[in-house]
């Protein structure tokens, strides 16, 4: 039988490997951890564009702007900020005392910052590099994964394109959607190397409500991200794409022009906003989701705990992944110390709520490990077992 696994991964994923979660962007932004693109951006935009989104999220969140440094603690979330703001400039309602051009400019400002933050991140990653460990074995064998990711975050992209470079001819990996970045879908065209589904968007994914247009944003980070080697064809790919377009914060421009006049923004859905949220891609990435799951032979849940207001999610897994054995649906969470105990002193799937949220779903024998990513990896390396090999 052809292996065709699908990994899917969960917040705790990009957490066990050091971020940037997403959660991390705002406070980030507002300490100023921001990648510097002086030569696109005046210091007088910056200044002004800081400054903005300080006196908004005092004004509307409550952040206590007046204290240094910013916790993630002290922030909303992303997501939800930017939902707030998308649904009031929509209406033309305010919030709070902010309505009108000032919401939609703190929304920019927000996107700007969301760019920056992310730049400035992805150019000196930290922590250990387990996406890498557990897609390249996959790789080696010649294997293209399918990967549905629940995140925002970029790593698990960067980790695709840089083993694409490595392994597969230079192909990228292929979104299962609508691009329309020129420099991507020649590459694309070519041939792909796996499958990459981000059902809840993308930070670098540029949305044009206007004209419904989705641009990719690669950047000069990504390309000198961890493992990149120099290839003049994908060079090319980086280069061309203007990524310093992302950077105004007096809004980007669609790149559809002169035949659209509209801005760009990142996609990101919250899970309790996606049934309002009517947008093609997403729509599509969905579907694709659901048929890349019916298909697969194998899946491998990380940090992913199943909230219980999650009922998109919930349903997708019940309807993707209901065709395979139990003992097939690996679901990895993180319980502190599990790692260093036997394998019966471990937290049973009946002990935690995750794995009672799973075992609702799915019922009894599966694959369940509280050893976190890395310590699963691990286990799984020792004993010779997926995804080192197809057992
Ligand atoms: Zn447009």
């Amino acid at each position: 039988m052809v292996e065709k696994p699908i990994i899917i991964l969960g917040a705790g994923a990009t957490k066990a490997c050091g971020g940037p979660l997403t959660d991390e962007i705002l406070p980030a932004a507002l300490n100023g951890q921001m990648e510097h693109d002086n030569t696109k951006t005046l210091v007088a935009d910056r200044e002004e564009l800081l400054w903005l989104m300080k006196e908004f999220m005092s004004d509307c969140f409550n952040v206590p702007t007046d204290r240094q440094p910013i916790r993630s603690q002290d922030c909303p979330s992303l997501p939800m900020v930017l939902s707030m703001l998308k649904r009031s400039i929509d209406s033309n309602r305010p919030i709070g005392t902010w309505d009108g051009e000032r919401l939609i400019k703190a929304k920019r400002a927000i996107e700007y910052a969301i760019f920056a933050v992310i730049e400035a991140a992805l150019r000196y990653p930290s922590g250990r590099p387990l996406h890498r460990e557990l897609l390249e074995p996959l790789y080696l064998r010649h294997l293209k994964p399918t990967v549905l990711s629940l995140n925002y975050d970029v790593i698990v992209d960067n980790e695709m394109f840089t083993l694409g470079e490595e392994f597969g001819n230079l192909y990228p990996p292929d979104y299962s959607l609508n691009i329309d970045t020129q420099q991507y879908n020649f590459f694309r065209d070519m041939g792909v190397s796996g499958r990459l589904l981000k059902i809840h968007g993308s930070l670098n994914w540029l949305y044009c409500e206007k004209c419904q247009r989705l641009d990719l944003f690669v950047s000069q980070g990504m390309r000198t991200g961890r493992g990149m080697r120099t290839a003049k064809a994908l060079d090319e790919l980086y280069f061309s794409v203007p990524h310093n377009d992302a950077y105004s914060c007096r809004g980007t421009p669609c790149r559809n022009r002169p035949t659209c006049d509209g801005f760009i923004s990142p996609i990101l859905i919250t899970p309790t906003y996606f049934k309002d949220y009517e947008n093609p891609h997403i729509e599509k990435v969905w579907q694709e989701a659901e048929w890349a799951m019916q298909e697969a032979t194998r899946a491998v849940i990380i940090g992913y705990s199943l909230p219980t207001d999650d009922v998109d999610v919930s349903l997708l897994f019940k309807r993707g992944l209901s065709h395979l054995k139990r003992d097939r649906i690996t679901v990895v969470e993180y319980v502190n110390g599990d790692i260093n105990k036997p394998v019966s002193e471990r937290t049973t799937v009946e002990n935690h709520p995750t794995g009672q949220r799973f075992r609702s779903l799915f019922g009894d024998g599966l694959d369940w490990h509280t050893t976190g990513f890395g310590g699963w990896l691990d286990e799984q390396r020792t004993n010779q077992l997926f995804p080192f090999t197809s057992d």
